[in-house]
């Protein structure tokens, strides 16, 4: 797909063609387990968003699968009866990419949590997509293995999430996001079949389906089994925190690392809103009078890390750094992490609100960015805390708000758009890890064309022709179109030529 700066002109998501649900709900009470179904209004209401809570919307029914076959029944049901349906896992997305559909299914895999199985030999496990991503690795290591991708969630989101929205973490910089890891996966398409993309060995022929499928955001079908690679547990793990005068430092430490050819495990940085957060929270002990904070992870054979890490602290120090603390066992690496993995939640306590936001930067430009970011909200009489990894140019900005001063939320919101049009000024993306979902949905034509919008709806309908499968996700929607660029008038070529039933 092509970058332009050219708006898009004109483009209509599919908007589904309902059916009545009312059909796919007596149908699913007649074929599935007492228990499975919930249509209780109240209960409905506990899914009616993820981690993101701004959008809320309670499904018009809900499957809790036990099994792959239940997933395929509901799907099959929705298909008939031209229902949309939206898969969940955990529900921690940040960009509300699980946000139920009013008069659709909501097929929720929490219960599926079983690790099939374990084969070192092959470095392969297979598990139910309601796994939980630490489990994958809890089970694995005492083998001498891990699942390489690690969302801060990872204590509580599921594999079957990380594969539709290609999931980072902070190891990602050195092991590849969800994707790298993921060599086939079981699911029910749109229409109710039950296929398989990818094979257990890796690089199999022909259009790579597998490669679509990871990062769809649940619009190509739901995921019953996924095969993922376990990657060897390190010989040496070597963590510092370094501490430094402002992020400038920090950053400019992190050009020198990358740039002498060095691949941490993990270089995460912390800004001083960010360090006061997890101070408050977890009472992490980072450095005094921190501007900035840098995490390095080395791991690898004990020499080679044993050597690169006495590089990391040359360059900190030569660099600004006041501060250098090195983990001396996993105790202490614990506990420097703690800051930094917790310091989402905790900016909790030191603001009533915030917005998580999710852009991506050629590492280069982080200096740049942070500042120009702190103008933009010092202008607009708001705060950004920063907690990110530093690279892989990720951001994370919390932009910080208080909904009971009014106007502070709209504002809190202005700010967040404008991050992304900073990032993508600077050559970045409107989403690094956490996805398009609902949120970012209107931000899609800012990056590509319309013909690139096209291009990917022209995939989309392959899978699913009717449009069923999380509908209003990733694509803008007609609902935003008084705000954003309008929508298509006449009908698409592809559905001309019969090649999708909407578009
Ligand atoms: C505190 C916190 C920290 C986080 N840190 C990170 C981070 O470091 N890196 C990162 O990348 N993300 C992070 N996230 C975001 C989130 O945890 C990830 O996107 C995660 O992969 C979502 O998994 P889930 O099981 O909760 O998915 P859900 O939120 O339930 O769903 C996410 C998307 O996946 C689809 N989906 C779910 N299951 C299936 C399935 N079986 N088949 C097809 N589609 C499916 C849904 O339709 C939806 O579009 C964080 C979130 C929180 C709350």
């Amino acid at each position: 797909m092509s970058n332009s700066s050219t708006p898009a002109s004109a483009r209509l998501v599919p908007e589904v063609g309902l059916g009545s649900v009312d059909v796919v709900r007596a149908r699913l009470a007649r074929e599935l387990p007492p228990g499975a179904l919930i249509t209780d209004r109240t209960r409905l209401r506990t899914y009616e968003c993820d981690g993101l809570l701004l959008y809320r919307v309670t499904p018009a029914l809900v499957v809790l699968a036990q099994d792959a076959d239940m997933i395929q029944r509901a799907v099959r049901a929705c298909s008939d009866a031209r229902v949309p349906f939206v898969a969940r896992g955990s529900g921690t997305g940040l960009s509300g990419g699980a946000l139920p559909h009013a008069d659709g299914v909501l097929i929720v895999t929490s219960q599926l949590r079983t690790i099939r199985e374990i084969s070192p030999d092959d470095q392969r496990a297979v598990v139910d997509p309601g796994v939980i991503n630490l489990q994958v690795s809890e089970a694995t290591r005492p083998g001498g293995y891990y699942f390489a991708p690690d969302p801060s969630s990872q204590q509580i989101c599921s594999v079957g999430g990380n594969v539709a929205e290609n999931s980072g973490g902070a190891h990602c910089l050195k092991y590849g996001f969800t994707t790298t890891h993921v060599t086939s996966v079981n699911m029910v398409t749109p229409q109710g079949d039950s296929i398989t993309l990818g094979t257990r060995a890796p690089d199999a022929p022909g259009y790579d389906l597998l490669g679509t499928f990871v990062g769809s955001e649940g619009t190509l079908g739901v995921a019953t089994e996924i095969t993922v690679r376990l990657t060897r547990s390190p010989e040496s793990v070597q963590t510092l925190l370094a501490g430094f005068r402002s992020t400038d430092d920090a950053g400019a430490a992190t050009s020198a690392i990358i740039g002498a050819g060095i691949v941490p495990a993990a270089i995460e940085m912390m800004d001083a809103l960010a360090i006061e957060a997890a101070e408050a929270a977890v009472a992490c002990g980072y450095p005094d009078g921190a501007g900035a904070v840098l995490v390095v992870e080395l791991d690898g054979p004990r020499e080679e890390v044993e050597h690169e890490f006495a590089q990391v602290q040359q360059m900190c120090q030569e660099h600004g750094s006041f501060e250098i603390r090195v983990a001396a066992d996993d105790e202490d690496r614990a506990a420097i992490w703690r800051g930094r993995k917790s310091a989402f939640a905790a900016v909790g306590r030191i603001s009533p609100d915030y917005i998580v936001q999710d852009g991506v930067i050629p590492r280069t430009a982080l200096a740049a960015v942070l500042r120009e970011m702190n103008e933009l909200a010092e202008r607009r009489g708001v705060r950004v805390a920063n907690v990110f990894h530093a690279g892989d140019g990720n951001l994370h900005p919390l932009v910080l708000f208080d909904e009971s001063i009014p106007g502070q939320g709209d504002t809190a919101e202005e700010v967040s758009g404008a991050i992304i049009d900073l990032c993508l000024e600077h050559g970045g993306s409107i989403t690094g890890e956490h996805g398009v979902g609902s949120d970012k949905a209107h931000h899609m034509p800012k990056m590509f064309t319309a013909d690139d919008l096209d291009t990917m709806q022209l995939v989309r309908c392959a899978f699913d022709p009717a449009g069923i499968a999380n509908p209003g996700k990733i694509y803008p929607t007609p609902r935003l179109c008084g705000e954003r660029p309008g929508k298509r008038t006449e009908p698409h070529p592809a559905q001309l030529a019969g090649q999708a039933e909407v578009f």
